[in-house]
């Protein structure tokens, strides 16, 4: 009969005693486990400790009482294997009650010790209310500090996997929290713009985040709280601190015995999880392991892939022919009401590694939009260009995130290429699905890149075009681009762009946009299929904006304000110091299932029917509701009285002020629309100038008022017409093919702002030099600075494109950052403006 000895008795120590037992019921097994519990589900520990899992012991899968009356298993809890001597085969043991050490042989041994969690050398890392999780002790530790009540705030080390568990879990607690990461993004295992889209979460779960900082030390502050120095020097004082920055393997005793190392200090074994002495297996977190992807090695410390070596190791050790085909580290984690995950290789590690790789983002619905609470997932998919292999993807979502992730995940592990992806038949129903799944939809959407039907374009590429090659437009409805935009994109509604194709320079690149994806691909074939150069920002303005915009919010951070929150989940009665003098209850309005601009619409419908004071509740499941609807409050000057997420869910309770600019639309040839309520009427602070003037002063006059505007902080667009086109040319001559009547039109007008006369008193030139001097003396800039000015405060400058033609002007004529637009162009910024001069 033989024996087998087992060290470590949770995830993988456990699955192998187990197995082994039911391959071979003569075989003696024993378990050594330090700590007081075996096979308990340290995954569950966030969760107890938030209240979400109630029962403590519902997280003991097993005792040492259970595994002895199920499976004949010797558990010996509370001992410690300290030593290995391989020649005798056994192994020394410490009883860490009462110190005693004694022997136990073994034929086999499986280490299974596991990794614990890496603890900064700084100062105050010992101190009381400082905590790590690892372990059912350490668990109840936290969760008695918290019961005592003694615990408001606390500070979270790492944003990884167990950091914002242990962040979600605390809120629940209500507690205030900060979360503090030393790079510049949450969970390693995402792409930076994946990972914004968790930063704007947190950000509106009211999770204090100080990213790209990291702990420098801990100190006793007053009133009992810890004072928390980051390396920036910032100072956080909080209740607790729970460390959460990684783990190491523990594999001292491995190598106290002489077993072979790898670099990064993990035990090496071959494909039968066998160390370098065949009698010792070594499995779960203390091992290194490879990546089927790369061939390379890796170690990821997963419960999955524990539980699966131990399986493999207890079948090898009962004689069969098994081997272990890596880990790909495919990975699931709930980050309050989204779903985050990935598999595979992301492209951080692809770089690194010297990998050739392509890289699209697509957004889809995990169910159909028409069938009640879908939600839209962003699925990154990383590929091999050469023959399409699937290389990683990286999924966030609220919901349907964990199934598409594991279709993925099988998708690699079986070698599939996008091309697959496109051909996968999955389940359908409108609940559950839609007819092109998401995972088909990723497919497509790669496939089309390697077929050459889509150029694909990242986030992180447009801050590097160049304007005079390059140029963005953004195909979204004309509400959907007041609400945030590029700055220097042209907008031109896809349904307009046939129409209004002339208004795009040839010459360039354009780069096209919309909210996910979609639309800027029908606009990117118009345009290629016209003669055009053309690319779509893959994911779109929804990928783009969070990764561009605000990671961090640690220093305008106000709290989470628990007690003011308002139960979001019921018919809200609105309270008369909220709903000012009318005092009822709210409006509710359900939007869910509308992708944007869909839930915007609805509200400024069913505003347009209330009364100043009336509060409206509005449920939506489009992610960039909540972007949107802040934008929307503020530019209509209604007020945003909260905004919460609930599942895919996202509530605003919005009242409706008196003055705000629930107008009807200026143009009067349309039907109202919702642009009209960001744009015009008296709440926008906006100013349009129409420059039709070619002359110095009335250019000057146009240009001091736009910088003033502007310096207000109101956005401005100028519309150049005819003459006034004159103030835009370059002073040099630029090569351009112009017919005889447009080369003379060239000749006989102004070459740039330099060159420009005064309407009055110009007197061969004398009065305007006048001019220019009297301007030196009195510090007043020239025009040309003015114009720059004007473009570092990013006051939009266009040209018409109708006015271009008639004169013979071609936009490389043009200085840099003017955009070429036609008057719907111009007419979309007047409607968002409360006052329009001409010039
Ligand atoms: P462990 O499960 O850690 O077991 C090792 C055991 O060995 C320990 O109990 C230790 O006390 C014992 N031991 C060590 N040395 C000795 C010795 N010399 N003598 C006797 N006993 C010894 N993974 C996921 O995939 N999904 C999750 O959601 C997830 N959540 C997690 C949440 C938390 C809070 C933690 C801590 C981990 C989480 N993990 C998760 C990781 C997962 O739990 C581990 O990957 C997995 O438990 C590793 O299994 P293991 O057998 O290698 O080590």
């Amino acid at each position: 009969m033989s024996k087998i000895v087992i060290v470590g008795g949770v995830a993988g120590g456990a699955s192998a005693a187990t197995r082994l037992r039911r391959l071979n019921e003569r075989a003696e097994v024993i378990v050594f486990e330090r700590g007081p519990y075996v096979s308990f589900a340290n995954c569950g520990l966030p969760y107890h400790i938030g209240g979400v899992i109630k029962e403590r012991e519902n997280l003991l899968l097993a005792t040492p009482e259970s595994l002895r009356a199920e499976y004949d298993i010797d558990v010996r809890t509370g001992q410690e294997v300290i030593a290995i001597d391989r020649h005798k085969k056994e192994i020394t043991v410490r009883v860490l009650d009462t110190g005693e050490t004694y022997h136990e042989s073994y034929d086999k041994l499986i280490l299974s010790p596991g990794a614990r969690p890496f603890v900064p050398p700084v100062p105050g890392v010992d101190l009381p209310g400082v905590f790590q999780l690892r372990t059912i002790p350490d668990m109840d530790a936290i969760k008695a500090h918290i019961d005592s009540g003694k615990a408001r705030t606390a500070v979270v080390v790492g944003g990884g996997f167990i950091g914002l568990e242990m962040t979600e879990n605390l809120m629940h607690r209500s507690m205030d929290v900060t979360v503090v990461e030393m790079l510049d993004q949450v969970i390693p295992p995402l792409d930076f713009e994946m990972a914004a889209l968790v930063h704007r979460h947190l950000r509106l779960k009211n999770v204090r985040l100080a990213l790209s900082d990291g702990l420098k030390s801990i100190s006793q502050g007053e009133n009992g709280q810890l004072a928390v120095t980051l390396a920036s020097g910032k100072v956080v004082y909080a209740d607790m601190v729970v460390i959460s920055v990684g783990v190491r393997p523990e594999s001292d005793l491995a190598k106290s015995a002489g077993l072979e190392i790898g670099p990064r200090g993990h035990i090496l074994v071959n494909e039968s999880l066998q160390t370098s002495d065949t009698d010792i297996y070594a499995i779960g977190d203390v091992i290194q392991v490879n990546n089927p992807i790369t061939g390379q090695p890796t170690a990821i410390p997963l419960a999955g892939p524990a539980n699966r070596q131990g399986r493999l190791a207890a079948d090898h050790i009962a004689g069969r022919n098994v081997a272990y085909q890596g880990t790909q580290g495919t990975c699931i984690v709930k980050v309050f009401d989204l779903a985050v995950a990935a598999t595979g290789l992301n492209a951080k590690q692809l770089r690194k590694q010297g990998i050739a790789f392509r890289s699209t983002i697509t957004q889809s619905p995990d169910h159909t939009t028409y069938y009640p609470g879908a939600s839209h997932i962003a699925i990154k998919l990383l590929y091999a260009p050469n023959d399409g292999r699937i290389l990683g993807s990286q999924i966030v979502g609220a919901k349907g995130v964990a199934r598409t992730i594991n279709v993925l995940s099988t998708a690699i592990k079986t070698g599939m290429t996008v091309f697959d992806l496109e051909h996968l038949e999955l389940a359908y129903a409108p609940p559950y699905g839609s007819a092109r799944d998401a995972v088909n939809i990723a497919g497509f959407v790669a496939a089309n890149e390697l077929r050459g039907d889509t150029d694909i374009m990242q986030w992180d590429e447009i801050a590097r075009l160049y304007p005079e090659k390059d140029g963005v437009l953004d195909v979204r409805t004309s509400l959907e681009w007041s609400l945030g935009h590029i700055d220097g994109a042209v907008h031109i509604h896809v349904e307009e762009l046939r129409q209004r194709l002339g208004e795009l320079s040839k010459d360039k690149r354009w780069v096209v946009y919309c909210k996910e994806g979609r639309r800027a691909y029908i606009a990117e074939r118009i345009l290629k299929q016209h003669g055009y150069q053309a690319a779509n920002l893959t994911g779109g303005w929804d990928i783009y904006e969070p990764a561009v915009g605000q990671q961090s919010n640690f220093d305008e951070w106000q709290g989470a304000a628990h007690s003011a929150a308002l139960d979001l989940s019921q018919p809200v009665l609105v309270p008369a110091e909220i709903a000012g003098s009318d005092q009822g209850t709210a409006i509710e309005l359900d939007a869910c299932g509308l992708a944007c601009p869909g839930p915007i619409m609805a509200v400024y419908k069913n505003m347009q029917s209330m009364q100043a004071g009336q509060v409206l509740k509005v449920t939506a499941t489009d992610p960039g509701f909540a972007r949107d609807i802040p934008a929307w409050c503020e530019s209509t000057g209604n007020q945003l009285l909260d905004l919460k997420q609930e599942g895919a869910t996202l509530t605003a309770l919005i009242r409706k002020q008196g003055g705000s600019t629930l107008t009807a639309p200026v143009r009067a040839q349309v039907q109202p629309t919702p642009e009209a309520a960001v744009s015009s009427g008296n709440g926008s602070k906006a100013k349009t100038l129409i420059v039709f003037s070619g002359e110095l002063d009335r250019a000057l006059a146009s240009f001091i008022i736009a910088n003033g505007a502007a310096a207000m902080g109101q956005q401005v667009t100028m519309f150049f017409t005819f003459w006034g086109l004159n103030v835009l040319r370059r002073p040099e001559a630029v090569p351009v093919k112009k017919n005889l009547i447009e080369k003379m039109f060239g000749w006989m007008l102004p070459r740039g702002a330099d060159k420009l006369k005064l309407s009055k008193m110009h007197i061969a030139g004398a009065g305007t030099a006048m001019m220019k001097a009297i301007m030196k003396a009195q510090n007043v800039d020239p025009l040309p600075q003015l114009i720059k000015s004007a473009q570092e405060n990013s006051v939009r400058l266009i040209a018409c494109q109708m006015s271009m033609d008639i004169m013979g002007i071609k936009a490389e004529e043009l200085i840099d950052g003017v955009e070429v637009g036609g008057v719907a162009t111009y007419i979309t910024a007047t409607d968002k403006a409360n006052a329009t001069l001409f010039v």
